[in-house]
């Protein structure tokens, strides 16, 4: 099947967090070489990746989270689910013996009764456990919350670099390496046969790295592990140091929320927003990833034009939901399941 031409940043990023599990970590020498179920053993820590999360202020489009191996296993006991910022100081601080909940968790800096409703979801999810003693709501781990990140890498999407397009990042870029939520930031480019030019790297930061793409090149057939080259090394942000806007703890926090928030999503949650539902839908292969193509545009749709908005949107016919379709509920439904199971298997490397 021929590579879907990469023409819109949307693919773009989706073939980069491909490559991201595949690959990661970037090294001057190459990606490692790793496939989904080897990934585990490979030369590098398991990594969960995810898209567009952020701040109010600054959302990166791929998001990479190290993962220390035993501290990832120790999280998956938690569930597939993301614990939320109201959950996880309960999750967190509850401890190890039966305990009056205001005398196990920290002061929240907001009423207690937003804290009460918290431990109601968290136990009902079975993060802890929950007990009225007399008026008294009481709250006991089930097992220890883990350490489970490691760093935090953010990369920023531009498969076309032209001078606009650089001009606009550098001041995203600085806002990053500033604010130094992640421990790396990185740019993503598309490779053109040329080196990147050094006018265009010159205004960006120094502790940003640089990585370009090659998608779709005569030689490649789509994203594999070896899919990306390092054209600068990024520099090692120090994320425990109190920044203008945010001081060490609250850093902390925010990455720990920013870590569960792409635990939980993943890169492939684009089924939940897009129309996997239409007739048009079709998942096409790009190497050893795979990207969204619309029929009826005959090319690689954007997240946004893909929705029930969209002018050239039909539903699948019913029959495709009943009669000859090997998967139940039809290929929408097929899409979306095979999609969910392959965030499933990411979690579980
Ligand atoms: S026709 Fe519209 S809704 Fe249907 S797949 Fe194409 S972009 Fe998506």
């Amino acid at each position: 099947m021929p590579t879907p031409t990469v023409d819109s940043e949307f693919s773009f990023e989706l073939l980069v967090c491909r490559w991201a599990e595949l690959g990661w970590p970037p090294t001057e020498r190459g990606a490692v070489d790793a496939s989904d179920t080897t990934r585990p053993d490979a030369d590098g820590p398991p990594v969960i990746v995810s898209r567009q999360l952020g701040t109010q202020r600054r959302r990166w489009d791929t998001i990479v989270i190290e993962c220390d191996p035993e501290g990832l296993a120790a999280r998956r006991e938690f569930g597939e689910r993301e614990i939320d910022g109201d959950l996880l100081p309960v999750v967190r601080h509850a401890p190890a013996d039966w305990a009056y909940y205001r005398d196990a968790l920290p002061d929240p800096g907001y009423p207690w009764r937003y804290v009460r409703e918290a431990i109601h979801r968290a136990a009902a999810r079975g993060l802890v456990d929950k007990r009225k003693q007399g008026n008294r709501i009481e709250i006991r781990r089930k097992r220890p919350y883990p350490d489970w990140v490691e760093r935090i890498v953010a990369v920023e999407n531009k498969p076309d670099l032209n001078a606009s397009a650089a001009a606009a990042l550098s001041d995203q870029l600085e806002h990053d390496v500033e604010t130094a939520l992640a421990d790396e930031v990185w740019l993503a480019t598309g490779r053109t046969g040329e080196r990147v030019e050094p006018a265009l790297l010159r205004q960006f930061p120094v502790e940003a790295g640089v990585l370009t793409f090659d998608f779709g090149g005569s030689d490649r057939t789509g994203v594999d592990a070896d899919a990306a080259t390092v054209d600068w090394l990024p520099s090692e942000l120090d994320v425990t140091a109190p920044t203008e806007r945010f001081d060490a703890t609250e850093k902390a926090r925010r990455r720990r929320l920013l870590a569960e928030r792409a635990y939980g999503k993943g890169w492939r949650s684009i089924t939940e927003t897009m129309r996997p539902d239409c007739r048009w839908f079709e998942l096409e292969r790009a190497g050893r990833g795979m990207v969204p193509v619309c029929g009826a545009k005959g090319r690689c749709q954007t997240q946004s034009e893909c929705s029930s908005r969209c002018d050239s949107f039909e539903p699948e016919p019913p029959q495709w939901r009943t009669k000859g379709w090997p998967i139940d509920g039809g290929p929408g439904q097929g899409v979306r399941e095979l999609l969910e199971r392959r965030r499933e298997r990411a979690r579980e490397q």
